[in-house]
């Protein structure tokens, strides 16, 4: 018997399960990047978990989505954690959200996630946006091991951390601010030589995404010459042993 409409046309759609955390990423830049199965959830749990409730509630209302919020953030997540916990416990379905990207990369996450899998609660991950994964694959350098070290602290011990990444054969990632962006130039210039190769990807999926690449110095020279830095960064070190192939 035929239906009306292809199998392929016909999605099934998202079946919401009870007494389960879900982590769901949101655009860091582009709305188009959130996936189907992210608005799905969004519109069928019992409550979002979100960093900024206005953040959030913006990206609601461009996908009609009126599901009730509550803030979870750096401030409260360890106050909130327990009471999320005991709703999802009690048959709640809770959807966890940042203001951009993946839960718990560089954000609040962790905690409740660890307390959800030590509850024995169902924790349900989504794939989707997150701001290390397209600067590390368009960066140009090796991308079959690489370590994310997120932010450095932003005063004491970034050298440190720097310091141990000497020998590092791996692709380090790293996230930054754009106004400590020459600071850490000059300071991998500083510990790991001037020749190491650095990529920096700025404004990744937005109208000025930008990767500028090339020996640590240079890429430096690029961005002390200007005025101001704008925009988002995700800098990329390249490993020990890495030997450029071809020049920027
Ligand atoms: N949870 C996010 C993720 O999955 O990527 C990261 C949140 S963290 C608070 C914010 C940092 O991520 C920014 O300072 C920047 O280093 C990086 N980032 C986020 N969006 C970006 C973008 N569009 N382009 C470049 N870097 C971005």
């Amino acid at each position: 018997m035929h239906t009306k409409g292809s199998a392929r046309s016909k999605q099934k759609s998202q079946t919401i399960l009870a007494s389960t955390l879900y982590l769901v990423p949101t655009p860091i830049g582009n709305l188009s990047d959130i996936t189907f199965r992210a608005v799905e959830v969004l519109k069928g749990v019992d409550l979002i978990a979100c960093e900024d409730t206005r953040t959030t509630g913006r990206l609601c209302d461009q996908f009609d989505i009126d599901t009730p919020r509550t803030s979870f953030h750096a401030h409260n997540e360890h106050r909130k954690t327990a009471a999320l916990i005991e709703k999802i416990k009690a048959g709640s379905s809770i959807a966890l959200v940042s203001d951009a990207g993946s839960p718990g990369i560089s954000d609040p996450g962790y905690l409740i996630v660890r307390e959800a899998v030590a509850a024995g609660i169902d924790v349900v991950p989504l794939p989707g946006p997150s701001a290390l994964i397209p600067a590390i694959t368009a960066s140009g350098l090796p991308t079959d091991r690489f370590v994310f070290e997120g932010f450095l602290p932003q005063k004491k011990g970034r050298i440190k951390r720097l310091t141990a990444l000497q020998e590092e054969e791996r692709t380090t990632i790293l996230y930054e601010a754009p106004h400590r962006i020459v600071k850490l130039l000059k300071q991998i210039d500083e510990v790991l030589g001037s020749d190491r190769y650095v990529v920096v990807a700025r404004e990744l999926t937005k109208r000025y995404e930008e990767f500028s690449r090339g020996k640590v110095s240079h890429v430096l020279e690029q961005f002390a010459g200007r005025d101001r830095v704008r925009g988002e960064l995700v800098v990329m070190i390249a490993g020990a042993e890495y030997v450029e192939s071809i020049q920027p």
